[in-house]
């Protein structure tokens, strides 16, 4: 189990806003010991500072001119880089309408002016916690927990956004369909805790190889990976699977029930798409899937486009 706490060498972020420096003041001394601080006296400000910065806590005023905090929060609350970043009201006079309005918008807690530093960052301590243990907990929702790359569900959403980016920028979607060569054999030779340590080394050979941040590579079920590269043609993927290939079988990991090799390889099926808009990102899939079937039936330890893929890859006339 991986401790829910983060280290002592971490240090949060912390946004204050108030339109009264003096009350900025206060909350600074009470806290820049502890944390790295953000101030800004204007609402406006704040969420620039919230996209740009991403603080990991907001203590926010309500009454300010121009945009007051409940509208602040809102805003924090409804952008999608934002919305994580929990708030936390300083306020001098609530009443229990507002109360209820700051945490209808998605406040977590509220300070009561004038602060006690003490309450205060307990209650920073507190919410910094929670906030961190969220955040982990939605990392760790992504990854795949034997091999440490990217889950289905992370590899799912991930090709929906680059589907739709790619059919916005004109780009080429490439997809490798990954399947380890007679992984069931190898399961019943070695044993189960041997085939996980297996799948452990070809996820880290297979990530290994991945140079560009939109690149990705996933574990897409039982011994079976998938790797996204967007803006590639079907020659670059072929020569970046190609590499994927030779770098499993590099690992010389020994596969006496293999019959196409003496150590554990893959076979890999290839596919491009240029995405359209209002197309599904399956028929990509089912390209891949087609060609890896292929590249199965050819022998294994090989990567294979199947000959149909272009058609729907010819590049759309704009
Ligand atoms: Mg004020």
């Amino acid at each position: 189990m991986r401790d829910l706490t983060p280290d002592a060498s971490h240090r949060f972020r912390l946004l204050i806003v108030d339109d009264q420096p003096i009350n900025i003041r206060v909350l600074h001394e009470a806290l820049s010991v502890d944390y790295e601080i953000f101030m800004t006296t204007n609402g406006l400000q704040a969420l620039e500072i919230c996209a740009r910065e991403r603080p990991d806590l907001v203590l926010l005023d309500i009454e300010m001119p121009d945009i007051d905090g409940i509208e602040v929060c809102r805003r924090i609350k409804s952008g999608e880089v934002t919305k994580n970043i929990p708030v936390l009201f300083v306020t001098g006079h609530t009443s229990p309408e507002q109360e209820a309005l700051g945490l209808e918008v998605g406040a977590v807690d509220f300070i009561a002016k004038p602060i006690h530093p003490a309450v205060v960052r307990a209650r920073v301590r507190t919410h910094l916690l929670l906030k961190w243990q969220a955040d982990l907990l939605r990392r760790m929702a992504l990854i795949d927990g034997l091999t440490g790359v990217a889950n289905r569900r992370c590899f799912d959403d991930a090709l929906d956004l680059e589907w739709r980016v790619c059919s916005r920028s004109g780009e080429s979607l490439g997809l490798a369909m990954i399947d380890v060569d007679y992984f069931k054999r190898f399961n019943d030779q070695y044993g189960h805790q041997a085939g996980d340590t297996c799948l452990k080394t070809v996820a880290q050979k297979l990530r290994g190889l991945l140079r560009r941040p939109r690149d990705l590579i996933a574990r897409y079920g039982g011994e079976e990976f998938v790797c996204m590269i967007p803006g590639a043609s079907l020659d670059a993927l072929r020569d970046i699977s190609e590499g994927l290939r030779s770098a499993v079988e590099s690992a010389m990991i020994p596969h006496g029930g293999s019959d196409c090799s003496d150590v554990v390889t893959v076979s890999i099926g290839i596919a491009v798409a240029y995405p359209r808009f209002g197309e599904s990102p399956d028929v990509l899939m089912q390209s891949a899937d087609r060609s890896l079937y292929a590249a199965k039936q050819s022998g294994r330890n090989r990567v294979l486009a199947e000959p149909s893929n272009g058609t729907n890859a010819q590049k759309p006339r704009l």
